[in-house]
Parts: structure tokens; C-alpha cells; sequence
């Protein structure tokens, strides 16, 4: 411990799966230490991804419907204006909070919160170099559980200053609205963002290599995902390549290229974000030496119970595979700590929710129709659009809908896709079902409430066997 240098279980990153895992550690009784470099916790999440960007969809969308979404509702408001200082001090504020809500909960839970970066020295011991400049000290521990979690991963030959062209951590903290911002990558980062910066006024345009967007979704969800986005004023460059983009002063100049004709373009913009992926972040945490392995992409290996050739070490989050996500990293600390203490733990990777919180929101859990096609499963689709739906017709907010993907025989739910208000609280319920092995015909007989978005889903579910009521 904090006398003695030696613990049950060190946790190298403090970020969703690392300190998840050290507190869940601590409950079921091990001295636990976490070790983080940030000087805060909450790891990319709370500093400069999931939080943050929520921060700013929530608050620009809330100013895209005063400006453009509430004369017809009989609300009048004159002379609506961003503050954009006063939103990125908002944010901050949700941020911070959220941190050092972690620190309370670490005090709570007895963890030690060593703020330092961590290096292997052994098998079973760890160099901290503390955060502060002073001098280094080793710790040691019967168990380490590694979480570095992933960085952005760079555009070849693109330069990254922060300022002009940026990535994800830049572009949620930009110091003006850019009047012209070019995104290169039409995944969900780049769509969030795509999002907020269109709200408040910014021209978007998004580049894109592939034919589709949203990396991950169900076909016909990311087209009609498309088309809404591109209403509200984004602008797709699909199946379009970028060659380079070089900042020229206070602009940026792009060339990009028509994947299939090799036609040429150059694109002007006052800001660049490059969002094509998220890779594995290692830096400095000395792995090789003591024999641990990366496979090509640069993720730790490890073994179905999250063990590395040192059994002792375990792996969990962005830094090893499976989907770069918050809640998947929080599942994999619980299972890591429950693995160490009692032998056997839990993470359902066929399960694992997505979501994007543009708006409408897309989320969606489960296998999609592409999948389901290419392992030659038979399946029923049943769908409802939100248009029939009596609360989202209420609210006035009726674009997308429900798409229940069942088993052709036994109606067990293999997958559902959402598209629309509130899908990503909706999404849990597509969990749920999964989780339990329902059918559709569970859900159509589950009373869901009325009038509420969840009834779409009802419905849904009810369409893959039988008429839905309200279509
Ligand atoms: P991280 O959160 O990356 O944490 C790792 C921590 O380890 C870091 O704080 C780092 O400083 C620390 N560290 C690294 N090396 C060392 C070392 N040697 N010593 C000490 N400390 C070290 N996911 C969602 O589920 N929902 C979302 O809405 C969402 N939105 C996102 C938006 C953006 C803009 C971005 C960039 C990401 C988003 N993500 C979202 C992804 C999510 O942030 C990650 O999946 C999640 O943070 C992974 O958790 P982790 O614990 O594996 O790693």
C-alpha cells in the first residue's frame, strides 16, 4: 500500500476500464492502486470524448431548437445567440464535475490514486513517474491489470497542430465556431461533431473513403441516417479519398480524389478534424520488456479472460480488441477484478450497445441485416416508423424508426436498430432482450406505456410476426 509500496492489484490508466475495475477491485477486498498520467481521471471519456462531445450536442441542440424549432410551438424568442466561450465553459464544467466525482468514489472505495505514469519494470513491479517532477519509485503488485486505452489515429502526412487541423481532443476545444469545417472520416465521432459545428452555424462537409457512413451501422439505418443529416445541411463527400491537407496560413487546403473516376479537387476550410479511428496507446509502458505482445494494430494480446503470457497481467478496453467503447472497457473492469477474485467473470461481446447522439440518435445492439446475410441466418424484419408513433408526432419529432431483426423460426431477437429521438435510452430495452434470449412476442406482449417513444419499439417487435396496430 501507499507505506509500503505494495499492493494486491495495480490499475495502469484511470480511464473507464481502469477505474471500474480498480474500484471494483477494492469492493471485493484487494489493496488496490491506480495509476494515471492525465492528472485527472475518467481517461479519454470524461476528459476529451464521451462527455465533452455530449456536453456540446446536448447544448447546441438545445440552441438549434430555440433558433429554428420553437416559433411553431408557440414559443417566441428574440435575438437567440451562442456565447462560445460561456458553451465551452459548460462543458468544462460537466467534465469536472464527472472527474473528480471518480476522486470521491476512489476516496470512498479506499483505491490509492497515484498520479504518475507507470512503466513495467517486472512482471510484478512498476515504475511511477510521478505527475509533479518528483522522483521516480517503484510499486509492485500479485496482480496488474493493464488500461491505457487508444489515442487518435493519425492521417498519413497530415500534420495535427490542434489549432487548424485537429483531432477529436482540438475540435472539442476550438477557441472560435470555424466558419467552413471539413471532417475526414464519416464515423460517429466525426458525425458528432459534424453535428454540433453545423448548429451552430458552421459549413460542414464530410469526407468519406466508403460509400456509406457510420462505421458499424445497419445498411438502411446509416442511409436514412445519410439523408436526415444531409437535410439538416451537412455535406457528404461519399467514396472520396483525401490525398493531403496542409494549413496555408489561417486556412486549410485539402486535395481530395474521387475514389472510383481519380477526378482531383481541392477543398478550402478553416478547420480540419481528422476522425479516421482510434488506435491502441502504449506509449512508454515498457511491454515488450517484460515479454507482453501487440499484434499488428498495436493491441495487447490476451486470452479469452483478459491474460497475457503473464497470467498475473490482465488487459481491458481500447488498448486490447473488441469495440473502442466506454461501457465494453467499465464491463471488462468488472469481469478483470471478478476474474482475479473468484476464477470466472462476464462480458456478453454479442451484446454491446452503440450509439450515435446526433439528432435524431442512431443506436442500435445485436447483429444487422449485412451480418446476419453473410452467415447465411434466416431472419424477419419488423420495422415502425416514428411518424406513427403518438408521442414522437406529439413532440414534433418524427424522423427514423424501429427495425427488429428476428430469428426466422423462433422469433429470438438477433438484433435491433434505432433511428430516432432518444434511441440511445431506447437501446437499453434491445439489450435487455438480447441478454434474456427474448423473442419479439415477449416484447409485443410487454405493456409498454402510452404515450412514449418505447411504444415504436413495441410495435416493432409485434411487426416482425403479426400487423402492427398504429401503421
Ligand atoms: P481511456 O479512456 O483512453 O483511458 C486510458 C487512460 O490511461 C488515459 O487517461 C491515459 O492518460 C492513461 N494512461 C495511458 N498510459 C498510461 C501509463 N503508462 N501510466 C499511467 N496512465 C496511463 N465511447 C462511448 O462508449 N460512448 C461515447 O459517446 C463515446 N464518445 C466518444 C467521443 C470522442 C470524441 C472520443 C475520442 C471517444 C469516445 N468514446 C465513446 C470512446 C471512449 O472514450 C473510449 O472507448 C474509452 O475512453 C476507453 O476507455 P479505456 O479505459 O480503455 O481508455
Amino acid at each position: 500500500n501507499s507505506t509500503t509500496g505494495k499492493y494486491d492489484i495495480v490499475v495502469i490508466g484511470g480511464g473507464p476500464g481502469g477505474y471500474v475495475a480498480a474500484i471494483k477491485a477494492a469492493q471485493l477486498g484487494y489493496d488496490t492502486a491506480c495509476i494515471e498520467k492525465r492528472g485527472k481521471l475518467g481517461g479519454t471519456c470524461l476528459n476529451v470524448g464521451c462527455i465533452p462531445s455530449k456536453a456540446l450536442l446536448n447544448n447546441s441542440h438545445l440552441y438549434h431548437q430555440i433558433t429554428h424549432d420553437s416559433k411553431h410551438r408557440g414559443i417566441e424568442v428574440e435575438g437567440a445567440s451562442i456565447n462560445f466561450p460561456q458553451l465551452m465553459l459548460s462543458k468544462d464544467k460537466a467534465v469536472n464535475g464527472l472527474t473528480s466525482g471518480i476522486e470521491m468514489l476512489f476516496k470512498k472505495n479506499k483505491v490509492t490514486y497515484i498520479k504518475g505514469s507507470g512503466s513495467f519494470v517486472d512482471d510484478h513491479k512498476v515504475n511511477v513517474k510521478p505527475i509533479d517532477g518528483a522522483e521516480d519509485y517503484e510499486i509492485s503488485a500479485d496482480n496488474i491489470i493493464v488500461a491505457t486505452g487508444s489515442e487518435p489515429t493519425p492521417f498519413p502526412g497530415i500534420e495535427i497542430d490542434e489549432e487548424r487541423i485537429v483531432t477529436s481532443t482540438g475540435i472539442l476545444s476550438l477557441k472560435e465556431i470555424p466558419k467552413r469545417l471539413s471532417i475526414i472520416g464519416g464515423g460517429i465521432i466525426g458525425l458528432e461533431m459534424a453535428s454540433v459545428y453545423s448548429r451552430l452555424g458552421s459549413e460542414v462537409t464530410i469526407i468519406e473513403f466508403k460509400d456509406a457512413i457510420g462505421a458499424g451501422m445497419d445498411g438502411e439505418v446509416a442511409k436514412n441516417a445519410q439523408k436526415i443529416l444531409a437535410k439538416q445541411g451537412l455535406k457528404f463527400l461519399l467514396g472520396t479519398k483525401v490525398n493531403s491537407g496542409v494549413r496555408d496560413g489561417e486556412v486549410v487546403k485539402i486535395e481530395v480524389e474521387d475514389a472510383k473516376s481519380g477526378e482531383k479537387k481541392e477543398l478550402e476550410s478553416d478547420v480540419l478534424l481528422v476522425a479516421i479511428g482510434r488506435r491502441p496507446y502504449t506509449e512508454g509502458l515498457n511491454f515488450e520488456a517484460i515479454g507482453l505482445e501487440s499484434d499488428k494494430a498495436g493491441r495487447l494480446v490476451i486470452d479469452s479472460e483478459f491474460r497475457t503470457k503473464h497470467p498475473h497481467i490482465r488487459v481491458i478496453g481500447d488498448v486490447t480488441f473488441g469495440p473502442m467503447l466506454a461501457h465494453k472497457a467499465e464491463e471488462e473492469g468488472i469481469a478483470a477484478a471478478e476474474y482475479i477474485k473468484h476464477g470466472h467473470g462476464h462480458v456478453n461481446y454479442g451484446n454491446i450497445p452503440s450509439v450515435m447522439y446526433t439528432h435524431p440518435e442512431v443506436a442500435w445492439v445485436g447483429a444487422n441485416e449485412e451480418e446476419l446475410k453473410a452467415q447465411g441466418i434466416k431472419y424477419k424484419v419488423g420495422k415502425f416508423p416514428f411518424i406513427a408513433n403518438s408521442r414522437a408526432k406529439t413532440n414534433f419529432d418524427t424522423d427514423g424508426f424501429v427495425k427488429f431483426i428476428a430469428d426466422a423460426e423462433t422469433q429470438r431477437v438477433l438484433g435491433v436498430h434505432i433511428i430516432g429521438p432518444n434511441a440511445g435510452e431506447m437501446i437499453a430495452e434491445g439489450g435487455l432482450a438480447l441478454e434474456y434470449g427474448a423473442s419479439t412476442e415477449d416484447i409485443a406482449r410487454t405493456c409498454h406505456a402510452h404515450p412514449t417513444l418505447a411504444e415504436a419499439f413495441k410495435e416493432a417487435a409485434l411487426s416482425t410476426f403479426d400487423k402492427p396496430i398504429n401503421f
